[in-house]
């Protein structure tokens, strides 16, 4: 391709919302402009690395048995409306109607879809197990679209759907779809950190996540020193920091006065005691509460109620006490995991309030009878405690877990911090950064039975599949490769996912420069490798920057001092020299680099 043919707009400026360097050096570079807050059109240059990325997909998709399919984006309400997700994905979920008023969405994810095709089409065991993926658009309302594709609101993405017969097909292809993606990862250049993670209230039995370290990443994840535990925050656990004492408590209980006390940084400092002293008493509400709270405190009077007809009985809303140890914090994720819930937050002060009787900052476990009590593990350690006393101005001392309070569940509910001890080892764990890329999800038969997928088994009885979910963001992928492959000048792409793997600078485009360079780019794009030709009539120096800018793997200059002696220079986009080779070897040598480099 010759530059002067092609559409690429670079940029000396930056753009002044741009602030990681992907966002900046895909504009600068001339691969992206923007059409509003989160929506973004690629240019030529940029759509031909974002090909590339969708190619390393579907290849690694298609090895694995995945079959590809093309939907639509634009989906029916109703399919959303029988999973339940019409409503339960609130804002996010961008709904329209057509002319004749029925209601339609833009696809955020495919889930529905998908289940409804396999319900309407799959009537066998043998046509199980059944993996079909798209590379489609998707829209999310996202709230605050940020770092130019890291998060848009509309992108592409890699998602695909497998459904099987039992739970050992279903991890079989889950194994398979982790491989897939450490190759994908690996071939777009790019150092992935593959997680433990959080797979839902919803009877997810398994969940990992593909991140990239990123100082701007949303998620923070925990690190072994010593063994090879890796998770997401929301999901990680960690070894107990205390001993269950072997005695019983030995203090009694006490009532003292704390006269306008609240906080626990106030209560440490006027008891002149630790936080690890406490029992913090947190008042959650949680939406859509699947356990039974028949024989809970207050549990009685609630009502279950059917969100839709077909799906299972829930709470839609119930009130909890989080009891935990006064240096920890609770995770929502987890919280929301063990009450089976959509939703939890903590619960309005007003509402606090009046569950506890107490204003705020005096709850506490001892004698609440409103509300069911959450106790994480460590409290239940706990004998000789400091708690709220369910009045103003007072607290309790000498509080033992057993003996003065229980609670109607004990759960690991704690955040894990940097220095707490690894689960799997007790090694030291330390936290990272990180922004996902990739998910996959054993989501179970949340989908298969809730949209009364059936198959006949070998016996002719009749059986829902199980099913996994597996997604990649395409333009996020594309600007974390970015991310970890720039310098100062620009990109220096991996060959793999380059937009061209070349690029040729003659000098002077014209005479001798000329004739050389139209030669090398002719057996270069004969041999199949793709071939940027800078014969624009600019000053050297500007094509230099833009060439360093545009970032392709192998610069060629030909020059009329190295033409005298037959020879171009060679140089890698990150290499510091340049290398003088003959014209002649030139093109044998660039197709065995780039070969090699695509082998990786
Ligand atoms: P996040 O937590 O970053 O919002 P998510 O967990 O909601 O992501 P998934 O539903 O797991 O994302 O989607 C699969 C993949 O789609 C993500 O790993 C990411 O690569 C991509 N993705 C999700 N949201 C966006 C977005 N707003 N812009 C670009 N890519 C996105
Ligand atoms: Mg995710």
């Amino acid at each position: 391709m010759r530059f002067s043919q092609t559409f690429i707009p670079t940029l000396r400026e930056v753009p002044a919302d741009a602030v990681i360097p992907s966002h900046r050096l895909m504009f600068r570079a001339g691969m992206l402009r923007k059409l509003a807050n989160g929506l973004f059109a690629y240019l030529p240059l940029g759509l031909r690395s974002f090909r590339k990325v969708e190619q390393i997909i579907r290849e690694e998709m298609d090895a694995i048995g995945g079959l590809e399919i093309k939907p639509t984006v634009i989906v029916p309400g109703d399919l959303w409306k029988e999973s339940g997700r019409w409503d339960a994905m609130g804002e996010s979920l961008l709904r329209v109607k057509n002319r004749l008023d029925a209601d339609f969405v833009v696809s955020p994810t495919a889930e529905e879809v998908f289940t409804a095709i396999v319900r309407d089409e799959v009537s066998s065991y043998r046509q199980l197990p059944l993996t079909l993926y798209q590379i489609n658009t998707k829209y999310r309302d996202e709230i605050r679209p940020r770092y130019g594709v890291m998060r848009g609101r509309e992108f592409v993405m890699k998602d695909a759907y497998s459904y099987h017969p039992n739970e050992a097909s279903l991890e079989e292809t889950y194994q398979a779809m982790g491989q897939a993606y450490r190759r994908i990862f690996k071939r777009c250049g790019l150092s992935v950190l593959p997680v433990r993670a959080d797979s839902g209230a919803m009877g997810g039995t398994g969940s990992e996540e593909f991140m990239v370290e990123s100082d701007i990443g949303d998620n923070t994840l925990l690190f072994c020193k010593t063994c090879e535990y890796a998770a997401n925050v929301e999901k990680a656990s960690c070894q107990p920091d205390f001993t269950l004492p072997s005695a019983e408590a030995k203090k009694n209980i006490e009532k003292i006065d704390t006269p306008s006390v609240k906080t626990i940084n106030e209560l440490c400092a006027f008891l002149k005691t630790d936080a690890k002293n406490f029992i913090k008493t947190l008042i959650y509400k949680a939406l859509n509460v699947e356990l039974d709270l028949s024989e809970t405190p207050g549990g009685e009077k609630l009502e279950k109620r059917k969100p839709r007809a077909d799906a299972p009985e829930v709470y839609p809303e119930a009130f909890f006490a989080v009891a935990i140890r006064g240096d920890l914090d609770v995770n929502e994720v987890k919280l929301a995991a063990v009450l089976k819930a959509s939703e939890v937050a903590l619960a309005p002060d007003a509402e606090a309030e009046r569950l506890t009787g107490a204003p705020l900052g005096f709850a506490g476990p001892v004698g609440l009878t409103k509300i069911p009590v959450i106790a994480d593990t460590t409290v239940t350690a706990m004998q000789d405690a400091i708690t709220g006393g369910l009045a103003r101005d007072v607290h309790y001392t000498h509080v033992a877990y057993g003996r003065d309070f229980t609670s109607w569940r004990t759960a690991d509910l704690r955040i894990v911090r940097a220095g707490d001890r690894c689960p799997q080892c007790g090694g030291e764990l330390y936290e990272k950064k990180g922004n996902e890329l990739g998910h996959i999800f054993k989501l179970g038969y949340k989908y298969t039975q809730g949209m009364q997928v059936r198959y006949l088994d070998e016996n002719g009885k009749s059986q829902v599949p199980t099913m996994g979910c597996y997604g990649i963001g395409i333009d996020r992928t594309l600007a974390s490769i970015i991310e970890e492959h720039h310098d100062d000048a620009g990109i220096i792409w991996p060959s793999s996912v380059a937009p061209y793997q070349v690029l040729i600078i003659p000098v002077k485009y014209e005479g001798e420069m000329q004739a050389a360079a139209d030669k090398l780019t002719a057996e270069l794009e004969h041999a199949g490798i793709e071939v940027l030709l800078d014969d624009r009539p600019e000053r050297p120096g500007v094509k230099f920057k833009d060439g360093d800018l545009i970032g392709l793997p192998y610069r060629v200059v030909v020059g009329d001092k190295n033409l005298a002696g037959n020879c171009v220079e060679i140089k890698p986009r990150n290499a510091k020299e340049n290398r003088l080779v003959s014209l002649h070897e030139a093109p044998q040598e660039l197709i065995t680099l780039i070969r090699k480099d695509l082998l990786n």
